[in-house]
């Protein structure tokens, strides 16, 4: 890299942390979702700092994520000292010859990706076009910059249905990877469990840090990412089944960054799991004609599905179960989750405004409309069960 180029990614660095802690400045206290933080800082990170439009859109999401992690642990307000910046597909082109180019506040910069001796598995996601690159971060440390590429399944171009759709909806999480609004549940124990194993076979390892240790850990590791990535096409394809059964045009899902935060106990490894699984269900959904989207998770869990009634307290924790306070309604509380994210599709869906006509939700025995309320499957001229 030349001196001028290093110097260029050096400047974006510091234009970053610059603008995430003005982001958080501005906000802290007052707003923490990615839109509302957008919405408040972006002008004045354009007035006041050297980023690109799309930089300056990245710095206030980076910002919100901080101020969400500091309140969750009741923390004190996120300072910006780390020499990371985050890029996505507008800030970044990676191209074949293995390189990648990278806006600045200035020049694009174009750099060669030193990718590992053995190619690692970036090469192995650069060759397979299932992939594409994403979300991805420079970290800058000792004069040495290095790049951490991010990848996803292309999202298929699906028009979204315009009237009369039915929704199902899906909840992401730890102990259960999703519950369906139809019910069906899919558990997550043994994805954590490998990893974990993987994990601390790793720290086994490295303490060992022969020539043998390390080929043992990678076919670990390549057993694990078979085992994780098998595991996720089914649940992918069962979920899209799911959605086909229940003639659902559309599937919901909470949207992803937030969902892991509302997580408490989710590591980065959960988030990459929904990440992965959203491509997946993408990808499937696409050959069905099933469009797939992403609506705010908020509330969703404190939500009572039957009467609306919303509080912290609807939920016992331990037992996994969603008790309302006012209609003493209870459900597996990720069962009831799901139905809210399904719902949010037919009542105030983000994307109603773009002509989103999703009209009822599928639930396990009948479907739900604002209108009508409850209408069991064996009520419907064309019930889309047979049992
Ligand atoms: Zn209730």
């Amino acid at each position: 890299m030349s001196p001028t180029d290093a110097t260029r990614l050096r400047e974006l660095v510091e234009e970053w942390k610059r603008g995430c802690q003005l982001a958080v400045n501005e906000a802290w206290g007052v707003c923490h979702t990615r839109s509302e933080v957008q919405q408040l800082a972006y002008d004045r990170l354009r007035e006041e700092t050297d980023l690109g439009s799309q930089h300056a859109v990245l710095a206030t999401h980076r910002a919100a994520e901080a101020i969400k992690r500091a309140r969750d642990g009741e923390g004190s307000k996120p300072q910006f000292t780390s020499p990371t910046v985050a890029f996505d597909t507008r800030t970044m082109t990676v191209f074949d010859d293995r390189t990648v180019s990278l806006t600045t506040t200035g020049e694009r910069v174009r750099c060669d990706l030193k990718l590992p001796d053995d190619g690692g598995y970036q090469s192995q996601y650069l060759d397979d076009e299932e992939w594409e690159p994403a979300k991805s971060t420079l970290h800058y440390r000792d004069g040495e910059f290095t790049f951490h590429l991010g990848f996803r399944t292309p999202s298929p171009d699906i028009d979204l249905p315009t009237e009369g759709a039915t929704v199902l909806g899906v909840d992401l999480g730890v102990e259960n990877l999703a519950v369906t609004s139809t019910a069906e549940f899919f558990p997550g124990g043994e994805l954590t469990h490998r990893r974990e194993e993987f994990e601390a076979l790793r720290t086994d390892l490295e303490a060992t840090g022969t020539r043998s240790a390390a080929r043992t850990l990678r076919q670990a590791g390549n057993r694990l990412d078979r085992f994780v990535r098998q595991r996720l096409h089914e649940v992918a394809n069962d979920i899209v089944a799911e959605a086909v059964e229940y003639d659902c045009e559309l599937v919901a899902f909470g949207e992803l960054s937030e969902a892991a935060e509302l997580l408490p106990e989710a590591t980065a490894y959960h988030e990459w799991l929904f990440d992965r699984l959203l491509s997946f269900v993408e990808y499937r959904a696409a050959e069905r004609d099933i469009a797939v989207v992403e609506v705010n998770p908020e509330y969703t869990s404190q939500r009572c599905m039957e009467c609306g009634f919303t509080h912290p307290q609807n939920r016992n924790l331990d037992e996994s179960q969603f008790e309302c306070l006012k209609c003493e309604a209870s459900a597996h509380d990720d069962y009831n989750a799901a139905k809210n994210i399904a719902f949010r599709c037919v009542r105030r869906g983000p994307l109603s405004s773009r002509g989103l006509g999703a009209s009822a939700c599928a639930l396990q025995s009948g479907l739900v409309t604002p209108d009508d309320g409850f209408t069991p499957y064996a009520e419907l001229s064309e019930a889309p069960r047979s049992d």
